[in-house]
């Protein structure tokens, strides 16, 4: 299998923090391009990867596969058994076949899954930890996007709230990044729902099933878990822990992935959330053609770079507007 990549460097509008960790001023992404199918790796530290991790996989899958490139189930799973983990790089790759196949078939990818594209949900916009009346001015200048997703995890989180109530009444989905021990989650949540918050995601660390379990028995939010999930595999433990997961394409291995994730909730009568990484519009808008199935849609990070590459998906009054040209359907800017 020929495959061309290229790393980027995505320049934010502002730097990015959440409760672990500082963003550098920039984002390295890389692009891979299959026979005129072309996707994006986000790859994320968190999760173990590099852009140099995405090369090296890239190339042990390029030297591992002689398939029919129609036959994307078949190939992703002859990559997934030839290599462990790798989910950013597995992403792009099946991004690209996505909109390899789509391209050839001259339908846009919610067409092939048979998706109605009207059904897209609206796109929260994230507001990232800072101090809080700089974080209340970035609520300020979020006008155009009608649901706000913030990140706390910090001593100052109910202050930080009270700061951009005062600024807003729009929606606001919480995030804390697995920073509070089950205990402060369920006294923080109980605040945080005087706030009008509608949603809790991550409140405790990834592999405590039994704290997220113990939040959500004693919380009367919805409890959404993202770095608790990453794939198909992490949803039945879940199931009785949590109210719903966030999936994400660099988390779960690509587009395939996401749809038997999205599945396998609704069969444990889990909400869903798609997510996404600070990546550029093509990333972006391969998730957003799954959109159509989700209740919740956090594709944002195209939002906070300053020199997308690509445009595609686009919003209306944060609606999610799927392009209607053939595969992921973006062109270069
Ligand atoms: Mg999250």
């Amino acid at each position: 299998m020929q495959i061309t990549s290229k790393i980027t460097k995505l320049q934010l509008k502002h730097p990015f923090k959440i409760s672990r960790r500082e963003t550098d001023p920039f984002r390295k992404t890389i692009f891979v391009e299959i026979d005129g199918g072309i996707g994006e790796a986000s790859p994320a530290k968190f999760y173990g990867e590099t852009v140099e991790t995405v090369e090296t996989a890239l190339g042990f899958i390029a030297s591992e596969l002689d398939e029919d490139l129609d036959q994307i189930q078949k190939v992703m799973s002859k990559i997934e058994s030839a290599l462990e983990g790798n989910y950013a790089a597995k992403s792009a790759i099946d991004m690209a076949l996505n909109d390899r196949l789509g391209k050839k078939l001259g339908i846009p990818l919610y067409k092939l899954w048979g998706l109605n594209p009207l059904n897209t949900p609206r796109t929260s916009f994230t507001i990232a930890l800072d101090e809080p009346t700089v974080m209340a001015e970035k609520a300020l200048a979020a006008d155009m996007y009608p649901i706000l997703k913030v990140k706390l995890g910090t001593q100052r989180d109910i202050e930080i709230m009270e700061t951009l109530r005062n600024v807003t009444d729009k929606p606001i989905y919480v995030d804390a990044n697995t920073a509070w021990p089950p205990d402060e989650a369920v006294q923080k949540i109980q605040q945080l729902k005087e706030f009008g918050v509608e949603l809790i995601e991550q409140p405790t660390q990834p592999d405590d099933i039994a704290g997220l379990k113990f939040v959500r028995e004693n919380s009367s939010l919805p409890i959404i878990a993202d770095e608790s999930v990453k794939r198909a595999t992490d949803i039945p433990k879940l199931s009785e822990a949590v109210d719903g997961i966030n999936i994400k394409l660099v988390k779960c291995g690509g587009l395939l992935e996401a749809l038997r994730m999205i599945h396998l909730a609704r069969a444990n009568g889990l909400l869903v959330m798609i997510g996404c990484m600070i990546e550029s519009s093509l990333g972006i808008t391969a998730a957003a053609h799954l959109s159509p199935l989700v209740d919740y849609a956090d594709l944002d990070g195209n939002l906070l770079i300053k020199n997308d590459p690509f445009s595609g998906v686009t919003l209306n009054t944060g609606k999610l507007m799927l392009p209607d040209r053939p595969g992921i359907g973006v062109v270069k800017t």
